[in-house]
Order: structure tokens, then sequence, then C-alpha cells
């Protein structure tokens, strides 16, 4: 990598922030979790790591927020350590739907009835039973210490408000799974598979912590600062490819053409994505657009993106 392109951004990023930071206003923040309502509207961040251990911070880097679905990406890769390929796949598939990320509708049209893919909401419930460990808080536990590990940060925890906000208010979720639970994909009760679910969607993290987790994804699996494999190289490949066909929900193509790395967004307005081979990049902006994206954060990855011809297409 050139460390030229380096000292370009951490020149260009400040300004590039406040010049998409304006676009926030055109969107809104997700409520139908009631506590995700309280984020700054207008907030936007920015944490970028290289494998030498060099970061740019810009914006409202310092904001915490809850993981939401980028965590899917990560339960899904540790559900591959725990059951393996074969077994994963046969309770999710590996296609795009084209539908909102919380749509149950494919569950009952196309048979056999499971979810398309770990990304959606579905998919994620899905991936949260298959996850090793004798009841759920157990199973959580094990969750927290992977994304611990990952982020190089032993203080990730739980925002326990959203966790109760979204445990409260999951009426579509709890619907889903039982759909599920009946069409036989779901292992377990379906109230311990939810709350695995929820506890990893309110993991609170900083743009840094998921530009750590996305260093590792971006370097193969490997942590660039010790040289250890953490997670085998296969199935990172497989968590890249569903952040590149269905990590942005049903604007994931869209994404490609306009940016063209893989990425996972949240509700939270985080996004999670990286320059393979080169950086890990953390962002937040809770403005959301209509799909589900932070406005903000979609316009300042297109903006590096095309302006450092990142695209991987
Ligand atoms: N916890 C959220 C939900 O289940 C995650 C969705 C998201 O970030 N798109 O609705």
């Amino acid at each position: 990598m050139t460390s030229e392109e380096f000292d370009q951004l951490r020149i260009k990023l400040p300004q590039w922030v406040e010049e998409s930071r304006r676009h926030g206003t055109e969107g809104k923040v997700a409520s139908y979790i009631p506590e995700l309502s309280k984020a700054p509207i207008e907030a936007l961040g920015i944490h970028i790591l290289d494998g030498q251990g060099r970061s740019i911070s810009a914006g409202d880097c310092s904001l915490s927020f809850t993981m939401q679905s980028i965590s899917k990406v990560f339960t899904l890769i540790l559900a591959l350590l725990d059951n393996g390929e074969e077994a994963v796949f046969s309770k999710v598939g590996m296609e795009p739907t084209g539908d909102n990320f919380n749509s149950m509708l494919k569950l009952e049209l196309v048979q056999p009835g499971i979810p398309f893919n770990p990304l959606i909401n579905a998919g994620a419930i899905a991936i949260s039973s298959l996850i090793a460990g004798e009841h759920s808080l157990d199973k959580s536990a094990r969750v927290l210490h992977f994304f611990r590990m990952l982020a190089g940060n032993d203080t990730l925890d739980y925002d326990y408000d959203v966790y109760r906000s979204e445990s409260e208010t999951a009426n579509l979720n709890r619907s889903m799974a039982y759909l599920l639970k009946d069409n036989g994909v779901l292992e377990g009760e379906v109230e311990e598979v939810l709350d695995v679910y929820f506890r990893h969607c309110s993991i609170n993290v900083t743009c840094a912590d998921l530009a750590s987790m996305a260093l590792v994804l971006s370097s193969d699996g490997v942590n660039p600062r010790t040289g250890k494999q953490l997670i085998p190289r296969r199935y990172v490949q497989i968590a890249k490819t569903f952040m590149t066909t269905c990590g942005m929900y049903n604007a994931s193509g869209e994404f490609a053409i306009q940016v063209g790395l893989p990425a996972k967004s949240g509700v939270s307005g985080g996004i999670l994505t990286m320059v393979p081979g080169k950086y890990g990049i953390g962002l937040v902006g809770p403005s959301l657009n209509r799909k589900g994206n932070s406005i903000a954060g979609v316009d300042l990855l297109q903006t590096m993106s095309q302006h450092f011809d990142w695209s991987l297409f």
C-alpha cells in the first residue's frame, strides 16, 4: 500500500466528512427500536486502520453505537466455526432477496422455507440458533468473547437499554422466528434463540472497534499486528462474499456499483467495510435512507472509493 494514499486520506478526510454530513438531514434515525431514536441525526464519524497499525479518524468518531446488523457477519463466522459449511447452509441460503431486511415474505413463498441468506433478519436468527453453547447466556457469552477478540477490545459489552428496547418491541422478528421454528429451521427454544440475536445486535462499539474487526477480514483472517490467523481464510471469503451481495440489504447492487467494496450496515447507522489487503474501516452516521443504510456514510464511502479507485470491480 502506498503511504502517499494514506497521507492524502489524512488530509482530505475531515473536509469530505463535513460535505457528506450535510446529507444526514435527508434521512431519519431508526425508531422502530425506540431506544435507537435517541441517536444524533447529524453525526458522522469514521476510523480507518491499516495493517501497520496506522490510523486516521475524522468527525464524530468517539460516538458509541450498537452493532445491529453488522454483528450478523461475525455470528455467521462463529456458526461456521462451530458447525462447518454443510450444516450452516442446510439452514440458510446464499442468495440476495431484493426484499427489505426484515421481510418474511419468501419464508412462505419459496420452499423449503429457509432464509435466503444469513444477513437478513430471518437468516441471522437462524444463525443465532447454530451458535454452540448449553443455553442462550452461554451462547451469547461465546459471541461476545469472539467479538472482543476480533476487535482487540476486552471491554466490548452490551448496551442494555437498546437490548431491552429491541426485545420488548420485536414483534416482527418474533413472528419470523416462530415461522422459522415451524419450518424446521430453528434449533432449540424460540425465545432463547431470539435472546442470543437481540444481544449480539446490541453490542456497543466505536468506529475504531469496527475498523479493527474489518481489518481482520481485509487481511484474510489474520491479525496483521500479531500475524495470528484468527479466522480460516475460507470463512472470511464466505463472509466477504455475503457482504458484497447482501451486506447493504436491498441496496447492495447499487452500493457495489457506487462503492464496490464488501460492507455491512446496521440500523444504528454503522457501516463496517474494508479495502481488502489494505484497510479496515468503521463509520457511523445514524441518519438512514429508506433501505436502512446510513445516508452520509454511504455518501462518504462513495467519495473515497471513487477518488482512490478502490472498487473491486
Ligand atoms: N436488531 C435489528 C433488527 O433485528 C437489526 C436490523 C438491522 O440492523 N438492519 O431489526
